[in-house]
């Protein structure tokens, strides 16, 4: 199932959202997926909770998922950008 269908068919998700707010329900998604990650000794490896997407810009790349900056989400912050356009400049 792709991305796109998966949010289609998920009314369930949304409702929660709604009633608890995305924030606390993506930060406490990242929090219980860390616990999981626990038990098997790869804390670390699960998405966190970035900042207000109005503070963030496309990270540029055409492959989100194999790009060192943006880790697959598409978006840095201006001052992550701002290093990344440095570094290519060089
Ligand atoms: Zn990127």
């Amino acid at each position: 199932m792709s991305f796109d269908e998966a949010l289609k068919d998920n009314e369930l998700l949304k409702q929660l959202g709604e009633r608890m707010g995305f924030g606390s329900l993506m930060t406490m998604a990242a929090h219980f997926w860390r616990q999981k990650l626990r038990l098997t000794a790869s804390e670390g490896a699960e998405y966190t909770v970035g900042p207000a997407a109005v503070l963030t810009t496309p990270c540029g790349c055409s492959r989100p998922e194999h790009c060192d900056w943006c880790c697959g989400c598409g978006w840095l912050t201006l001052r992550v950008k701002s290093e990344k356009n440095k570094r290519r400049k060089k």
